[in-house]
């Protein structure tokens, strides 16, 4: 019933603690050949320096030999495309551009980013600004291959995202722009309310996703149960399995035709031993499909 182990893409978030090229070694090193990673510190709003070419070489040399088919990039935490301070805006812009040229020149297959936050002047507007300026940014690349992905957000404070409507809002204004898609998280998807734990809630919020955004458009998912309770808004990774979601929800994902071929990676917990725990979810994900 269940698609094939070997012809997915799975595997988890990690590391480039040591540079960017340490990040397929690791990959591999918890059996994976699909892994996210930062091209830059999340927490700042800009690198100091470009990829050393060395490091970008090294990159590429690894990734090949690790056997580590689809690498992408989550953006910095810092940048908000929905905000309404000029300041705040400028920096989002210029942090964001870094972090597609740097993806670019990792060849990366996408970058994640967070829609944004509107800070209290209503979503409508937020929707809005983050197209706009979504454009802004990704005419400068004309020709990239990286995809740029919105994610699905939880709905913490005023974040734009975490119902499908508004991320199909946005792609509808910049339709027009080749290698736009959609990250689907299922711990932010599942606090903002989508019950998937049974089989009709899970085939509704694919009827959902599909009315309103398109399944064409879904090109990644973050594997993460969730702490919270169904619709608390509020984003804490668990452990797969382990959470508020449990087995049944992520046995309908793993098992769903449609998606055996969209990479797949956790952002759960690595506690005091990421290749442990990340080994332990993985091999939970897999189990499911059995
Ligand atoms: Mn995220
Ligand atoms: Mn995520
Ligand atoms: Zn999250």
């Amino acid at each position: 019933m269940c698609p094939q182990i070997t012809m997915r893409y799975l595997g988890a978030h990690v590391s480039t603690a040591g540079g960017v090229d340490q990040a397929p070694l690791r990959a591999k090193e918890i059996q994976a050949n699909t892994c996210q990673i930062f091209v830059k510190n999340n927490n700042q709003w800009l690198a100091k320096q470009p990829l050393a070419q060395d490091e970008i070489e090294k990159f590429f040399e690894n990734k090949k030999a690790c056997g580590v088919e689809i690498i992408f990039s989550h953006a910095g935490y810092l940048i908000n495309l929905a905000s309404p301070d000029r300041t705040n805006n400028a920096l989002s812009l210029k942090s964001f551009a870094q972090e597609m040229e740097r993806a670019i020149a990792l060849n990366l297959d996408f970058v994640v980013l967070h829609p944004g936050a509107h800070v209290g002047t209503g979503m409508q507007k937020g929707i809005e600004r983050i197209a706009q300026n979504l454009r802004r940014v990704l005419e400068k690349f004309p020709d990239r291959k990286t995809w740029l992905l919105l994610e699905t957000t939880a709905g913490q404070g005023t974040s734009v995202g975490h119902r499908f409507e508004q991320l199909g809002a946005i792609m509808d204004w910049v339709k027009d722009i080749p290698r736009v898609g959609i990250c689907l998280d299922t711990c932010h998807v599942f606090a903002a309310g989508c019950d998937f734990r049974t089989p009709e809630g899970y085939k509704k919020m694919w009827k959902e996703f599909d009315a309103a955004i398109g399944l064409k458009k879904l090109k990644v998912i973050h594997l993460n149960d969730s702490k919270q309770e169904l619709g608390s808004r509020v984003d804490r990774h668990e452990h797969i399995g382990r959470g508020k979601i449990g087995p049944e929800g992520f046995r309908l994902l793993m098992r769903d035709k449609r998606l055996a071929k969209i990479p797949m990676v956790l952002e759960t917990p690595k506690e005091d031993n990421a290749v442990k725990y990340d080994t332990f979810n993985l091999k939970k994900l897999l189990s499911y499909c059995l």
